[in-house]
């Protein structure tokens, strides 16, 4: 019999009343004939009010002592959704995360998977039980202490256990029916998108389209996991939610997006973070060994490097731009500042007001273009790009954060997305 993860997130499992509205989603694919595994996130709100008394009770707290107490939210809605599974008919049993056992490191409060026992799991199902298991925690197996996967992670905890049990796919409940082609808050013309590839889907979720957590998606791709992400807050019953072809949109590998269309898209979606910084290093000696010294310190100093940029050299001095995250850059500009002796640059600047605007597409990789498109498409509406970075399936373009959503629509526009 085919298997399915479902996944149920805060706003899903936020009262009993919307408990109960998930348990029937799980009575439909059981009476669809599906052996089930759910995967739930705590109520809405939990985790941030367990995680805020663990601050309370002391800045300094031990984080195996945090992972015990921010773990204990899925625990309480992992059983609530037994009992309400069980008071419908079904059979159901909750798991927590030691119980698979889930074994991950033991980097509290970010801990990693690195294995999930299928065998008690697998024979749960089989013999028509609906294992509810509670998401974002697991056990270091070492210490039998409890641990959780960092925030978001049961994502990532039913991707797992949708390899672990070779499910047919993954369906990931939330509060919105899909991935749109950009966000439609900004542009009211986004499309849901029936189908998008993982590389693609990372590219969308690490620049802000907030829908899953970016490990999760990895996992998925990793293992060719088919994740489908939906709305939980539809009629569970309704003819078009039994549609899956309809109802959400299909994570999934390049070759099946290529199977289901007659025609390729070139590009799937527009993404944007506003979340960044630029610093550049102006006049520092063109002679090797400088892009380590520039970057070198800013990694040991944990700061995370995105769009990098260096001039073609006159009079054998050049210039470095790049990008780190809003948050860390004061931190850049002094970790430079104290790596002058090496780098000897003359002056470090940098701006916050900007933002990074990608163009996503695995269609790019065969047709060409598409850049130029952009940047004439830009230069009309008077856009100044501040710097361009391209992979084989991405362009992105650092502009002045004012022109943000004028660049995402134009660019939206541009490529035909507009529905
Ligand atoms: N409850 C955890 C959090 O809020 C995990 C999750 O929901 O994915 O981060
Ligand atoms: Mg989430």
């Amino acid at each position: 019999m085919a298997r399915l993860v479902m996944k149920f997130g805060g706003t899903s499992v936020a009262n009993i009343e919307r408990i109960r509205n998930v348990a029937r989603h799980v009575k439909r694919e059981v009476e669809a004939g599906y052996q089930v595994a759910v995967v739930v996130s705590a109520m809405s709100g939990k985790t941030n009010e367990l995680v805020g008394w663990c601050k309370d009770a002391s800045a300094l707290y031990d984080p195996r002592e945090y992972d015990a107490v921010v773990a204990s939210g899925e625990q309480v809605t992992s059983g609530l959704l037994a009992i309400v599974l069980q008071e419908m008919g079904l059979s159901a049993r909750s798991w927590q995360g030691w119980q698979l056992p889930i074994s991950t490191d033991d980097a509290h409060g970010s801990a990693r998977i690195l294995d999930i026992d299928s065998e008690k799991l697998g024979a749960a199902i089989d013999g028509g039980q609906v294992a509810v298991i509670a998401g974002f925690q697991g056990i270091h197996l070492p210490t039998g202490r409890l641990t959780t996967l960092g925030r978001g992670g049961s994502d990532t905890s039913a991707v797992a256990v949708a390899a672990a049990l070779k499910a047919e796919r993954c369906d990931i409940y939330t509060d919105v029916d899909g991935v749109y082609t950009t966000d439609p808050r900004v542009v009211p013309k986004a499309r849901r998108l029936d189908r998008i590839a993982f590389e693609e889907m990372l590219e969308m979720a690490s620049l802000g389209a907030k829908v899953l957590q970016v490990r999760s998606v990895e996992l998925a791709m990793v293992h060719n996991v088919r994740t489908f992400v939906r709305s939980s807050l539809v009629d569970p019953d309704a003819p078009e939610t039994a549609n899956v072809e309809k109802a959400g949109t299909l994570i999934c590998d390049e070759e099946e997006i290529v199977a289901n269309q007659m025609e390729s898209q070139v590009v799937t979606g527009i993404a944007f973070s506003k979340d960044e910084a630029q610093v550049s290093i102006r006049r520092v000696a063109d002679k090797p060994g400088i892009a380590a010294a520039v970057f070198g310190p800013l990694a040991d100093a944990h700061i995370n490097v995105d769009m990098i940029v260096q001039n073609v050299s006159a009079d054998g001095f050049t210039d470095i731009t790049f990008t780190v995250p809003t948050a860390d850059f004061e931190r850049a500009k002094a970790v430079i500042e104290k790596a002058r002796d090496t780098i000897a640059h003359q002056v470090v600047e940098g701006a916050t007001d900007v933002t990074k605007v990608s163009v996503i597409g695995i269609g790019m990789r065969s047709h060409a273009g598409v850049a130029a498109q952009a940047f004439q498409a830009l230069a009309g509406k008077g856009i100044n790009i501040r710097a361009i970075t391209t992979s084989e399936i991405k362009i992105s373009f650092l502009i002045d954060a004012a022109y943000t959503e004028l660049a995402v629509r134009t660019l939206h526009s541009l490529y035909g997305l507009d529905s």
